[in-house]
């Protein structure tokens, strides 16, 4: 979400007539789009920031801007401001389709400004996108949560969700494929399960979008991320098995393997309900690729509950897990429950978490050996193409005299050997 931001405000840059630049000390513009999911994530962008200060001194003509999730959080703008005098505009997530309007006005009064709107808008459409995620395209579906897991700032400040009508989304992804430069196509929403529900019309689901949107011609797969396993349908398990312009490659964070740790998560699904869902996509889709979210360490965890959740992780077989230890977020429920757990105990279970998943993910590699699959090629790099499969796992391939590869083509690849972080193949 915060890279396809990035690229919609590069997109703006681009309009007002700005270049990008490698070297910061040539910048005339600096914006920094912030994230707030995480406090390490807060804390580099403060050292971020605080490093620009030499910049501006040597360029008083250096505008910096802060925007993102980072800004909207109550009493952040006059934070920053605080600690960081030198900076130009601060804006929040509700209004940065507004940034090229802001930059504008900086330009002709050269006053410096906050501004941040406290309730979310009606969807901007026509936004200018600088895209730089080399085959893949991020498609916005829909805005903000309404689903308030206790550990998430995300409601807070991204608002309440607020769905793209169809025919919006539609012609964004009927000209992105017209453009022949991307071959995936990646839908973002907090919980693209719930798109539509605003709507109210009894008609507009998650899969009635994706049945319009595969209807495009065109060599391309549909991606999607984030779902919420409670919101997780069977109607569009047997979709995406029918369907072979939708990717096999399927992102279920599940969070915890403990239904009482789901429960004061406020997650409203339970490991039976979840496991359920595991089982009927590995019924129905059993060459797919599943890779889920893990946070370690949430305030009352025991032992019981971690061993929860690394049970889980073996059902599952994921073929990859984003593991976090869990961080308090100012403003959430979660940041006052009691039995915050120790860090040495949050680092050893996350040790654990990732030395169980990474055996899964060897074995899963080795069971690739001798199989043929499609994969996407991306790139050169010396002698090899680096190609990705559906799920995201890197091949190497060999150049071949007599073999014409192009980048952005699909080929169908057999694997050779697997090794500790990618596999090699040969196009066959
Ligand atoms: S569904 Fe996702 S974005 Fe929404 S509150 Fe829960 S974790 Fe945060």
């Amino acid at each position: 979400m915060n890279i396809h931001d990035s690229e919609k405000i590069a997109g703006m840059l681009k309009n007002l007539g700005y270049e990008e630049t490698e070297d910061k000390s040539n910048a005339d513009i600096i914006v920094f789009n912030t994230c707030c999911i995480r406090e390490s994530a807060e804390l580099k962008i403060m050292a971020k920031i605080g490093d620009i200060k030499a910049l501006k001194k040597a360029n008083k003509n250096l505008i910096v801007v802060v925007c993102g999730c980072m800004t909207q959080q109550k009493g952040m703008p006059e934070n920053l401001k605080k600690k960081f005098p030198f900076i130009n505009i601060i804006i929040g997530t509700h209004n940065l389709e507004e940034l090229q309007n802001y930059i504008e006005k900086y330009n002709k009064t050269h006053k410096s400004f906050n501004e941040i709107w406290e309730a979310e808008k009606q969807i901007v459409e026509n936004n200018a996108v600088y895209r730089t995620s080399n085959y893949n395209a991020w498609v916005n579906i829909m805005y903000g949560c309404n689903n308030f897991c206790t550990y998430c700032i995300v409601p807070y400040v991204r608002g309440r969700e607020r769905s793209r009508k169809v025919e919006d989304i539609k012609k964004e992804v009927e000209e992105l494929v017209k453009s022949n430069k991307y071959k995936t196509i990646t839908l973002l929403g907090q919980n693209v399960n719930s798109y539509g529900n605003d709507f109210k019309d009894g008609k507009t689901n998650f899969v009635y979008l994706l049945n319009e949107l595969c209807k495009i011609e065109g060599d391309f797969r549909l991606k999607f991320m984030t779902s919420h396993p409670k919101d997780f349908s069977l109607e569009l398990i047997d979709f995406i098995a029918s369907n072979p312009k939708m990717s096999k490659s399927i992102h279920l964070p599940v969070q915890s393997g403990s239904n009482s740790i789901l429960k004061i998560m406020n997650r409203r699904y339970t490991v039976e309900h979840y496991k359920n869902l595991i089982d009927q996509i590995k019924l129905k889709i059993p060459n797919a690729s599943i890779t889920t979210d893990i946070i370690v360490g949430f305030p009352g965890e025991t032992d019981e509950d971690f061993e929860g959740t690394c049970d889980l992780l073996k059902y599952c077989n994921y073929s990859g897990v984003f593991g976090f230890v869990y961080s308090k977020r100012k403003g959430t429920p979660a940041e006052k429950f009691e039995n915050q757990i120790p860090i040495n105990i949050k680092r050893q279970r996350i040790t654990k978490l990732f030395e169980i998943q990474h055996k899964i993910v060897k074995e899963l590699s080795d069971r690739l050996v001798g199989q043929t699959i499609e994969v996407l090629v991306e790139a050169k790099i010396n002698n090899f193409y680096i190609a990705k499969t559906d799920g995201g796992k890197t091949i190497k391939i060999k150049e071949e005299n007599n073999k014409e590869i192009n980048l952005g083509n699909y080929y169908i690849v057999k694997i050779n050997k697997a090794l500790t972080n990618e596999l090699i193949g040969e196009i066959i």
